[in-house]
């Protein structure tokens, strides 16, 4: 059986004060271990986070890092530096920072890599844009993404990758997926593990759905046989909302 995970995704909100005022506020977030709950918060917020989510159940992920350990590389942060922080996962080749900071495959497949030799667990993001699905290339393009992502990786590597498909038109636009469309593109994805990998693999790999996804609508993703869990970008920003996407999972 697979656990599912909501992750909340802060892009960039909140300073510390605020990220500690949103965790102490938390309710059903830090009851639950039906569900494996994880806040994604801006690099900045990471430390008060992280020491005040000891203890809570709650798993805390930044957004992004640099695949080298350390160098000449202006404003980056490694994953020695989060893992030196007690941070355990790590958004990996969101949209955003494809699309506004010129992220390719190549450089997302260097992060995962790196994530797995700092035991970091990775969340990575896939996904089409309104072009492409509508041009039919929707599978091709998320394959190609999951490929290149996860090029290199041991099968016991894969089974603790969690691959998050979030349709670039379906963030923050309001107009979420239909719950029978991620089923369709997700059960791909699943099957696409299973090809290269092995079943078995693919029966582990956690793959959520992102994109638009409210406490109201999270139920319909969920209750789709390949789908396990969310990657929630507005909805999680509020302590109260955050609680009932945790609670309707
Ligand atoms: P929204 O939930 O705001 O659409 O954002 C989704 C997202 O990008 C999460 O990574």
């Amino acid at each position: 059986m697979r656990k599912p995970v909501i992750a909340g995704n802060w892009k960039m909100h909140k300073t510390s004060a605020e990220a500690l005022a949103f965790f102490r506020a938390l309710k059903a977030a830090k009851e639950t271990t039906d569900v494996e709950t994880v806040i994604c918060a801006p690099f900045t917020a990471l430390p008060a986070l992280v020491e005040a989510a000891k203890d809570s159940g709650i798993g805390i992920g930044a957004q992004n890092m640099h695949w080298e350990e350390k160098g000449a590389f202006t404003g980056e942060i490694s994953p020695v530096m989060l893992k030196d922080l007690g941070v355990q996962y790590v958004i990996l080749g969101h949209s955003e920072r494809r699309s506004y900071f010129a992220e390719t495959d190549e450089t997302v497949n260097k992060k995962v890599h790196a994530a797995f030799a700092h035991d970091l667990i990775p969340i990575v993001c896939v996904g089409e844009t309104l072009e492409e699905r509508e041009a039919g290339q929707t599978k091709q393009v998320v394959g190609q993404q999951v490929e290149k992502a996860l090029a290199g990786l041991s099968s016991e590597q894969v089974k603790r990758v969690i691959i998050a498909y979030e349709p670039v038109w379906a963030i923050g636009s309001g107009k979420a997926s239909t719950a029978d469309d991620a089923q369709e593109v997700i059960g791909f994805i699943r099957k696409m593990v299973a090809n290269q990998y092995d079943q078995q693999v693919a029966n582990e790999v956690r793959v959520q759905y992102g994109g638009s996804v409210k406490p109201d609508n999270i139920g319909a993703f969920l209750d789709q046989p390949d789908i396990d869990g969310a990657l929630v970008g507005g909805a999680s920003l509020e302590p109260e909302s955050f609680d009932r996407l945790v609670t309707a999972s």
